[in-house]
């Protein structure tokens, strides 16, 4: 009898793993693993949300106008160029799947997003992982690392877990450099938190070979409903929603989603005290001799002697309430990447770190 086999590459996949959000027998939790907002998402999203539920009944936007158009002003982009997506994570699964295969390479670097391999399996390609320079982007270890068979090169700046990022001089080179078959692809998750930078917006604009994804997953704290978009040349996007679902986003994800976008106090705001703790904590952090890299990002990833050490206070935090993410996964198995909460949330971490420090268990 046949046996029934799933396509190449998709057993090689190592399931993704989330945050943790409990700790058995602990209540008064605070997460800081997923890179949330702790503010959660502006009063005028969720005002949309509950208006958007009167239309459940009727099948949303297929071409998502209102939000693109929405997108567009706010940033001043062109809202042809622009696709939405159930979060970033389609958007990279889409670009994967229209443009790699089995025989072809993706380009991701050491401490990558886990779904740049994920979504490379997944259409059958081969994930090259090339080295970083002191938890940041090499570019040069990423253009040799480049063949006749490279179609895609994701790297996400602000990166995730790391939280640093290159420059746009170094990022013009990358896409200047890599083969003529390959995309360059800017995973922005994180651009919103890094004040004046456009995510590499008007680097798209200026090339046929670069795109940009963008989520509503991080700042603007709607994680829960699954918004993303990426802004690519017209091509690109015509490739891409050849294999979107036509009603991939529901009417709830879309109203959410363009109220949130327009609503620039609230995103100044979250930014500004997302800047103001990031400094306090690393500080905190250093204090008690737990370094971390320049954050650009919404987290920090704090260093300790070795993985013993990460994972010990890993567990000392979780017995107190606190849950952090570990990142051996990431290549990173002496670090915690720590969410910047509120202001209590971060007083908490760091104390809890600092009796950690001091010998408690
Ligand atoms: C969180 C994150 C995403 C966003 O995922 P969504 O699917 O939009 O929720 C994308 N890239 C990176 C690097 C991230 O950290």
């Amino acid at each position: 009898m046949a046996k029934i086999v799933p396509q190449p590459g998709i057993m090689d996949i190592a399931l993704y793993e989330g945050g943790k959000s409990k700790v058995d027998g602990v209540s008064n939790i605070v997460k800081l693993s997923s890179n949330e907002n702790p503010f959660g998402p502006s009063e005028a999203a969720q005002e949309a949300v509950r208006r958007a539920v009167h239309e459940m009944h009727r099948y949303p936007s297929t071409d998502h106008t209102p939000l693109r158009t929405a997108i567009a002003e706010v940033h001043g982009l062109n809202a042809d160029n622009i696709i939405c997506g159930v979060g970033s994570d389609e958007i990279i699964h889409f670009l994967c799947q229209a443009y790699a295969g089995p025989g072809d390479e993706v380009v991701h670097t050491e401490h990558g997003f886990a779904m740049y391999k994920i979504s490379a399996k997944a259409a059958g390609a081969t994930p090259v992982e090339v080295k970083e320079t002191e938890r940041v982007t090499d570019v040069d270890a990423i253009l040799a690392g480049c063949t006749k068979k490279t179609k895609l090169v994701f790297i996400a700046n602000p990166n995730n877990p790391t939280g640093t990022m290159i420059g746009m001089a170094e990022i013009e080179r990358l896409a200047e450099g890599i083969p003529p078959q390959a995309i360059l692809v800017l995973d922005g998750a994180y651009a919103e938190y890094v004040e004046g930078y456009d995510g590499g917006a008007k680097l798209v604009e200026a090339r046929d070979n670069v795109v940009m994804t963008r989520t509503f997953s991080k700042l603007y704290g709607l994680g829960g409903v699954r918004v993303g978009w990426g802004y690519a040349p017209k091509d690109i996007i015509d490739v891409l929603n050849r294999i979107r679902g036509p009603f991939n986003l529901s009417n709830v994800a879309l109203a959410a989603a363009e109220a949130a976008v327009k609503d620039a106090a609230y995103v100044e705001k979250c930014r500004a005290e997302n800047t103001r703790m990031r400094t306090w904590l690393a500080e905190a952090l250093m204090e008690h001799g737990v370094p971390s890299d320049t954050s650009t990002a919404n987290f920090i990833l704090a260093r300790f002697a070795d993985q013993e050490e990460a994972e010990a206070c890993d567990l000392f935090l979780q017995k107190n309430g606190i849950i952090v993410r570990r990142v051996a996964g990431y290549n990173l198995p002496a670090a915690l990447r720590i969410t910047v909460g509120d202001e209590a949330s971060c007083r908490r971490v760091a104390h809890t770190v600092g009796l950690f420090k001091a010998g408690e268990r």
